[in-house]
């Protein structure tokens, strides 16, 4: 096995999750980015194949993902195993920060001396607070640090000091803290090459290396995911993306975009290497109709499943030349809350009527499925409104006749609000209350016993309490609502039931032992529990099958019933329904 100049691990929320006593909720199945556990950043993508076309080898292990799938995977013996020149650890997201520094502490114990550097929106964030980690040698701020990352590794192959690297956190030899001034964020996302994303690398391929999958459930339900752009103009309250945020961490002040035309090659890239439904992350109207339409155009009839983001509604004619142009097509829909003063709340000011237009114009022009994401922790939002938005998704699903292709979906904000983000940097101002600040504090909020006190904010309107109570309430009265509609047996929708009722039990079970003063008999009762909550953890109840796009199934519901497909297109989608169906029956 040829060894690789850099590692870049991925390190699981919580390291070790499958020994640890948690109650993992939300967290566990679905999330908002829904690949906070096992799924690695884009950007690794983008660093790898940077540092590829720059000479170097690179190799992504995604021990999340190994973890996540097997039991046994032994994550320390592969660490060991590497023999790098650095690894590069990614705390994009601040729920990885337990995982991260952990992961960090193991590198440093099979190798003492190679050097440590984490990245991403998180670790930027928190980049002093990081240097006072000893398992941490560097870390790299921006969300734009291919040449960043280049540059150490060239220093750090010739033995050079890192003082004119730019975005750079580091400490002397005496053990003081430098703050190398940052580089300018990209503009483009043009010269980036993305390919490490879905190829892996050419070294992990090369070598048969499967820890570049960028998560578990990839194997089960491919898809690639493709970066149309880094930022956002819009500045909805709680998000880590948004332009406050990017602004705020990365000086960014406009989002870089990839080209149509680059964006479209990668689809077709990522497709030569993973047949599989592709996500575009980001909406291709926010740059404009013209880059939406270019898109469009430059993807031709892509033949796999597109699914693209939607962040505010869109006009029926793109809608419909999306459909013209492509065979199988979905939505993903952010609306948050059924109550548009809430929406308005957190920075996205449409009327439901407008959202309800592009839905019945997707359903109407063919589209695969529309997925719709409401959302519990919200400005202005209550239990009752939680409530409320679930009795509105009934509404709407018997508005669209049970169609299944409409998919709500209701969760909580989870564990933690992004830093960078308004509600994170002024939670007054935004009606929410902070409850941790440090690193330190958020890392030890993700090893509590149970994900409700993991959260790192209470809202004026809503305490911890009241957001799990209306996570779990929620979710079985929207499985009720599946099963009214016909989309899941009612013995399911009853199961999901009880599960809840059991959560709620073992949620209540959990605060008594939390509030024992004896260390001792605490640690005792919580391993008495351990497996009732690992059953808890198991039931899924947020639903981890619907948390990833199951192309067959979409194909199976839909092949018969698009209104704009041609005859010729329709027959090759039987073909090829016929041939995958004929290769699964092989491989079972
Ligand atoms: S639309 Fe809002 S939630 Fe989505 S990426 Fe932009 S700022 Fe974040």
């Amino acid at each position: 096995m040829t060894s690789p100049n850099l590692v870049l691990l991925h390190a699981p929320s919580i390291y070790d999750f499958r020994q640890e006593t948690v109650l993992y909720g939300p967290l566990g199945d679905f999330v908002l980015p829904p690949f906070a556990l096992d799924r690695y950043p884009l950007t690794y993508g983008a660093l790898a194949g940077h540092l590829e076309q720059n000479g170097y080898r690179v190799r992504i292990v995604n021990l999340a993902r190994h973890m996540l799938a097997d039991p046994g995977f032994d994550a320390e013996g592969t660490i060991a195993s590497l023999e790098p020149l650095a690894f590069g650890i990614d705390l994009h997201w601040l729920a990885h920060v337990q995982g991260a520094l952990a992961v960090a502490q193991i590198v440093k114990t099979f190798h003492p001396d190679t050097p440590v550097v984490l990245m991403g929106q998180a670790a930027t964030h928190y980049h002093r607070e990081l240097m006072n980690y000893p398992q941490v040698d560097y870390v790299l701020r921006g969300d734009s640090t291919e040449n960043a990352l280049l540059s150490l590794m060239q220093s750090m192959s010739q033995g050079q000091m890192p003082g004119q690297i730019p975005s750079l956190t580091w400490s002397t030899r005496e053990g003081q803290v430098m703050e190398n001034p940052m580089a300018p964020p990209s503009e483009s996302l043009d010269d980036l090459d993305f390919s490490g994303e879905w190829r892996g690398t050419d070294s992990s391929v090369e070598d048969g290396w499967p820890g570049c999958v960028p998560f578990a459930r990839q194997t089960h339900a491919p898809f690639s995911v493709s970066a149309m752009a880094r930022g956002c103009t819009h500045h909805c309250t709680h998000c880590g993306t948004s332009a406050h945020a990017a602004r705020q961490l990365n000086g960014r002040s406009t989002p870089a975009y990839r080209s149509p035309e680059r964006l479209a090659e990668d689809l077709y890239d990522a497709q030569h290497h993973r047949d599989g439904a592709a996500y575009v992350a980001g909406d291709i109207t926010q740059n404009g109709m013209d880059y939406a339409r270019r898109f469009i155009r430059a993807l031709g009839e892509f033949p796999d499943l597109v699914c693209f983001d939607l962040f505010q509604p869109a006009p029926r004619e793109l809608l419909d030349d999306v459909a013209r142009a492509l065979p199988q097509v979905a939505l993903e829909i952010p609306m948050d809350s059924h109550d548009p003063h809430i929406r308005e709340a957190i920075g996205r000011p449409y009327s439901n009527s407008a959202v309800e237009k592009t839905i019945e114009d997707a359903l109407s022009l063919g589209y695969a499925q529309v997925r719709l994401y409401f959302t519990i922790g919200l400005p202005c939002q209550d239990y009752d409104s939680v409530m409320d938005t679930v009795a509105y998704c009934d509404e709407l699903l018997t508005g669209f006749n049970g169609d299944g292709r409409l998919q709500p979906f209701v969760a909580p904000l989870m564990p933690f609000l992004d830093p960078g983000s308004l509600a994170f940097e002024e939670p007054e101002q935004t009606g929410y209350r902070l409850l941790f600040r440090t690193l330190e504090e958020h890392r030890r909020a993700l090893l509590t016993p149970s994900w409700k006190h993991a959260l790192n904010y209470e809202t004026v309107w809503m305490s911890r309490d009241d957001i799990a109570r209306a996570a779990y309430d929620s979710t079985g009265a929207l499985a009720q609502i599946r099963a009214k509609h016909g989309f899941v047996p009612a013995g399911q929708a009853r199961k999901v039931q009880e599960s809840v009722v059991q959560a709620h039990r073992l949620m209540a079970e959990i605060d008594q032992v939390m509030a024992l003063d004896d260390t001792e008999r605490l640690q005792d009762t919580l391993s008495a529990l351990k497996p009732r909550i690992d059953a808890a953890n198991r039931a899924g109840l947020w639903n981890q099958r619907l948390s990833t796009w199951r192309q067959d199934d979409i194909r199976r519901s839909t092949v018969d019933d698009r209104p704009a497909l041609s005859s010729v297109r329709r027959a090759w989608l039987v073909v090829r329904e016929w041939w995958q169906g004929r290769s699964d029956h092989q491989v079972s």
